[in-house]
């Protein structure tokens, strides 16, 4: 058995009590194993206490290397309720006017930004002025400019920033991109990402401009994004894309609904991906080379993840997602371990030149260089 499986299956093994969580129980974190812990724990302020705050916060109730010390939230009923859940004494609880004080608060190490995506600039600057290393949701900020401001800001601060990339520790996907590396699947050469729902609400931040950054794309495409470079283990060279709009006054100008983007890489491989607001059963990748094949579906839910290959069915135990992203992060930060995919600052980056330039090829109607 080589290294990678071995350490699949340790991590997978340390983090799982029950075999497998039923399609109900999704929220629910499973519990650490009861090996004894005496290492470092990262102590976290949440900042944007909403629907996926929660789904994190309950998470990593299963954590033994991460834990939540503080809140930052603009409602004061969710501060006292999440005082309550997670025993957060007063003097860790803060606001979007005054977390900049956090600078002397000794007993929070990083900030977990949690807030709509164009918020994300400012409260990751601020929070690394602060001295905290900063962990952002996706998309880490809006444009590939911001998201270099924010990389430069956090170097300046001189503390880490690592984006919320819950893929790039599902064990399913590891075992592919394991199995890619060692030739199992020949020559790589097309990916197919199929990233989508229908969007309920339309007076919901993420169909507005300013505070999401734009729209399916931002949200559900970046998966596709991301996933086609981690897949195939290669950086874009361009992309070509089409927008497809049937709703202009729920999808307003900036605001994208469907987008379909093509994009070739160094080796001669190629990618075709769906971004929408607009259908839902969305969440496959595909892959295929010269010698067999891979396939997630669903590919980056909340899990489980359902992975097979031309040598069939994948079988790690799911453990909740941001369970073992906090695990890992909190190893990334304390002890300086290198994930086997990226989630840094400049792994986002990345993704957010590759989204301007799929704006720009479906607004131009041309093939983008990267
Ligand atoms: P929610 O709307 O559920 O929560 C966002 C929270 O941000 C609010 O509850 C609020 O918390 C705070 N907030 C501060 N300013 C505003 C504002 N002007 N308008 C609205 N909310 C504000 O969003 P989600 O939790 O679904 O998404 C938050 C971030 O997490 C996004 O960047 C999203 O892309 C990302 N995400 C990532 C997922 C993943 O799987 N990695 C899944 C889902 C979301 P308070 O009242 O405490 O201030």
């Amino acid at each position: 058995m080589n290294s990678r499986r071995q350490f699949l299956q340790k991590l997978t093994a340390s983090l799982i009590t029950v075999p497998f969580l039923p399609l109900e129980d999704l929220s629910a974190p499973a519990g650490p194993d009861n090996t004894p812990y005496a290492g470092p724990v990262l102590r976290v302020a949440i900042m944007g206490l909403g629907g996926y705050a929660n789904r994190v916060a309950e998470a990593m109730r299963a954590c033994k290397k991460a834990k939540i010390a503080g809140v930052v939230s603009g409602t004061p009923a969710k501060i006292t309720d999440w005082q309550t859940r997670f025993r957060i004494p007063d003097k860790n609880c803060y606001n979007y006017t005054n977390f900049d004080k956090m600078i002397d608060n000794p007993d929070i190490d990083a900030v977990y930004v949690i807030t709509p995506n164009g918020l994300h600039h400012d409260h990751v600057i601020r929070a690394a002025k602060a001295g905290k290393h900063v962990i952002c949701e996706k998309p880490m900020a809006v444009n590939a400019k911001e998201g270099q401001e924010m990389v430069d800001a956090c170097k300046k601060a001189n503390v880490q920033l690592l984006v919320g990339y819950r893929m790039h520790f599902e064990p399913k996907t590891l075992e592919i991109i394991r199995m890619r590396n060692a030739g199992e699947f020949g020559k790589v050469q097309f990916f197919q990402g199929l990233s989508g729902f229908v969007i309920g609400d339309p007076t919901q931040w993420r169909l507005n401009k300013q505070l999401a950054g734009g729209g399916a794309m931002m949200d559900i495409g970046i998966y596709s994004v991301n996933g086609m470079r981690y897949m195939l283990g290669e950086e874009p060279i361009w992309v070509t894309a089409e927008e497809t709009k049937t709703d202009p006054v729920k999808f307003a100008v900036g605001v994208d609904e469907t987008i379909q983007f093509q994009a070739g890489f160094p080796s001669g491989a190629i990618a075709s991906c769906l971004s929408t607001y607009n259908m839902n059963f969305l969440d496959r990748f595909f892959l295929t080379g010269e010698k067999g094949f891979a396939e997630l579906n669903p590919a980056t839910g909340y899990g489980p993840i359902l992975g097979r290959t031309n040598k069939g069915e994948l079988s790690f135990l799911h453990v909740a997602h941001q369970t073992i992203q906090m695990e890992e992060m909190s190893d990334i930060i304390l002890k300086g371990k290198q994930p086997i995919v990226p989630v840094n600052g400049e792994e986002a980056v990345k993704d957010l030149k590759i989204i301007d330039a799929i704006y720009k090829a479906a607004k131009e109607g041309k093939k983008i260089l990267l």
